[in-house]
């Protein structure tokens, strides 16, 4: 199992992250990036555990201010 988390703050809403990868990423009314069916950890951050990263490891490397972290 991996995790996929979007550290909030960090974000600028620039939405390389829902481009390349629509399948778990989306830009919420914030502006903000959004992991769709994630929880909020207890950083306020989104949170996403999945069997597959899929398309999450492109959106982390094309994030301009890395804020896509991938724990595996
Ligand atoms: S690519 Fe990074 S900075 Fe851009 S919207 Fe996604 S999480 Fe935010």
């Amino acid at each position: 199992m991996a995790k996929i988390i979007v550290e909030h703050e960090k974000c600028i809403g620039c939405g390389s992250c829902a481009a390349v990868c629509s399948k778990y990423f989306e830009m919420a009314e914030d502006g903000k990036s959004h992991i769709k069916e994630s929880v909020k950890n207890s950083q306020g951050n989104d949170e996403l555990e999945t069997n597959n990263i899929d398309c999450a490891q492109t959106a982390a490397e094309a994030c301009p201010v890395q804020c896509i972290i991938i724990e595996k």
